[in-house]
């Protein structure tokens, strides 16, 4: 079966491959509270203009299928930056909950990857977490044209996807739900719901991760 969706995974020196801690709950009353408590992240994107044409509604439905996790998403958008403020907050350094997303032609970005895939994330499996996901614009505007579903709303699915990856902080894919390694063409003319959410667990452990990012930074903030 083809792997349409493919992650990086950057080893750390001396590093192990432990992933499985990231799916777990912590056991401490104040860490599970405020993994149930909705979070916030902000998505830095970088779009091409080949995809201008549906990069809001993509962001849109992403947003949306993230929201279904408890998780809110606002955009910076510093393609072509609207303010002198936008332009000062795209050129600092990532914060904890931040990610950049790259919606690029296949073309421009690394043509060295699996000529199926739809997009990457880059995930530094130490830390479980990743700060890049890179989404080829010009496959997903082929895949939805063979078949015959909407570009836009794709593409969502496809950053939402890779959204999934950098923080839930793995490369590993889910056999049901939008963690799937592969989408068919059926699964996309089905449109069946559940394919394109998050499972409960999934949503679960990418608040546990965005908590434990926010305390490890500053041990005395709140849990709540
Ligand atoms: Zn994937």
């Amino acid at each position: 079966m083809r792997h349409w969706f493919h992650s990086v995974n950057v080893r750390l020196s001396g590093g192990t491959f432990v992933l499985i801690a990231v799916f777990a709950v912590p056991s401490g009353a104040t860490a599970q509270a405020s993994a149930f408590n909705r979070q916030t992240i902000i998505v830095r994107s970088y779009t091409d203009a080949g995809s201008a044409g549906d990069i809001r509604d993509a962001k849109r439905s992403a947003a949306a299928i993230v929201r279904r996790a408890d998780i809110d998403v606002l955009w910076l958008d510093c393609t072509l930056p609207d303010s002198v403020e936008t332009r000062e907050r795209c050129s600092l350094p990532i914060d904890w909950n931040e990610v950049v997303l790259r919606v690029v032609p296949a073309v421009a970005a690394d043509t060295r990857r699996d000529a199926e895939d739809l997009g990457f994330a880059l995930v530094v499996v130490n830390e479980r977490h990743g700060s890049l996901a890179t989404v080829y614009s010009d496959r997903v505007a082929a895949r939805s044209r063979r078949a015959g579903v909407d570009a836009a709303e794709l593409l969502g699915r496809v950053i939402a996807h890779e959204i999934g990856h950098l923080l839930l902080g793995t490369n590993r894919h889910g056999s049901r739900g939008l963690m799937r390694a592969s989408w068919t063409g059926a699964d996309l003319r089905r449109n069946l719901a559940t394919d394109w959410l998050f499972l409960n667990k999934e949503g679960t452990a990418m608040r546990v991760a965005l908590a434990a990012r926010a305390r490890a930074l500053d041990p005395d903030r709140p849990a709540s």
